[in-house]
């Protein structure tokens, strides 16, 4: 008796003549999660079977399976030679010994000897004289042992489904690059977009020395966290120490967060574009903050030029936001103390509804385009 593991796909058999492609990426993000694991990657019609792995890494697979987008579920099967024998045995191990429960056999085998009914009858049947607290129950069932008689002589036995992470598989919706800072809700945002299917590259912005390590060091877990749902991410790391120093010293305190939000997204699109992602993630939310009011998102908005902002947090709360946090594994790191550039030289009261023209006029005061290149001018790369 062997453990496999049975991928079911989510959407991607929507996808009539690109099902092709969308398997090859499902395939290769599969065995980026899986990489240091021994295993083997069966593909069958409509889903692939892992096999060949040590039992005690069973866990360890169906965890990292679980964060690979394009997989609807999961299940733990018991791999058999198809005799009725060998069927009960694997039947007899993933039963439970007590509560109501039905067999249901599915029979690619048409060559075998007994069709499902006969199948459920016997096994079921076995399986009730075996224990003695078990009843049967077909329409409210606590669990199901399922069969499945594969063409090739073999059978599946298993009970449990675990729910997959859904969405397309990474690497059929295009690259974007999301503006990642310290906090709860960019690491989101990136996470909604590769659910989609898109490649994800981060962009991460800091004022060293005002703001320290530690932050740069949380960012890059962060980035880490994400890059185990897309199979690794580039994180770029620019200072903008200078530009938050001329805009202290050049314009009104009031604008910090309006106009270095505007560098940021100019910095962010060049970069972008510079390195083939195609469009910028951000993980504002409407009216979550004084720079995410309307005002301050067409601020930030206007000064990109030829790429669409996705802002897939848009119409969250921010419970909602948390709870999503929490279960991609960020929420953790996210909320240990950090120093956020946002915050240093942080105006006691910053505009909230700021008018494109007053902030032209602040912007004026600086030279944009040369504070934008020198940014960029420090650019590191790390690869996660
Ligand atoms: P987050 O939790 O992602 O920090 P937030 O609700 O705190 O979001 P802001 O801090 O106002 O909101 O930032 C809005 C968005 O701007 C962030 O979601 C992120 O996309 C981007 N951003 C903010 N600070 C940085 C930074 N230091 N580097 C890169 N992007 C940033
Ligand atoms: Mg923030």
């Amino acid at each position: 008796m062997e453990k496999v593991v049975i991928v079911r796909y989510s959407e991607i058999h929507l996808k009539g003549k690109n099902r092709g492609y969308f398997e090859r990426a499902l395939i290769i993000n599969m065995e980026k999660a899986l990489k240091g694991l021994k295993h083997e990657i069966i593909r069958q019609s409509g889903r692939y079977l892992v096999e060949g792995f040590d039992g005690a890494e069973t866990d360890e697979i169906i965890s990292r399976l679980k964060k690979v987008f394009g997989i609807h579920s999961l299940s733990v099967a018991l791999k058999v030679q198809t005799d009725m024998e060998n069927i009960f045995k694997a039947a007899e191990s993933v039963c439970g010994e007590c509560g109501k429960f039905k067999v249901s056999t599915h029979r690619a085998d048409k060559a075998f000897c007994k069709d499902s009914m006969q199948i459920n009858a016997e096994i079921g049947g076995r399986l009730l004289s075996k224990f003695k607290n078990l009843s049967v129950d077909v329409h409210n069932p606590d669990f199901i042992v399922n069969i499945d008689l594969r063409e090739n002589g073999s059978t599946l036995v298993f009970n449990e489904f675990f729910k997959g992470a859904g969405g397309m598989p990474v690497g059929t919706s295009g690259r974007g690059t999301l503006l990642i800072s310290g906090g709860i809700d960019s690491p989101v945002a990136g996470h909604m977009i590769a659910k989609r299917g898109m490649t994800v590259d981060c962009i991460h912005f800091h004022s060293y020395p005002y703001t320290n390590m530690q932050a740069r060091d949380k960012v890059i877990e962060l980035a880490k966290v994400l890059a185990k749902y897309t199979g690794g991410t580039k994180l770029y790391i620019v200072s903008v120490t200078r530009i938050q120093e001329e805009i202290h010293k050049k314009c009104n305190g009031e604008y910090m967060v309006t106009l270095l939000r505007r560098f940021m997204m100019k910095i962010a699109e060049k970069v972008a574009i510079k390195n083939g992602s195609q469009c910028l993630i951000t993980g504002e939310s409407l009216g979550q903050v004084a720079s995410q009011t309307v005002e301050g998102i067409t601020s930030s908005n206007s000064v990109v030029e030829t790429l669409p902002v996705l802002r897939p947090l848009c119409g969250f709360d921010k419970d909602e936001i948390i709870e999503r946090s929490r279960d991609m594994g960020a929420f953790e790191i996210s909320i240990q103390p950090y120093e956020d550039c946002c915050t240093v030289f942080l105006p006691k009261h910053p505009v909230i509804k700021p008018s494109l023209t007053s902030i032209k006029e602040e912007e004026n005061k600086l030279d944009f385009n040369a504070l934008v290149e020198e940014a960029i001018s420090t650019l590191e790369i790390i690869q996660l």
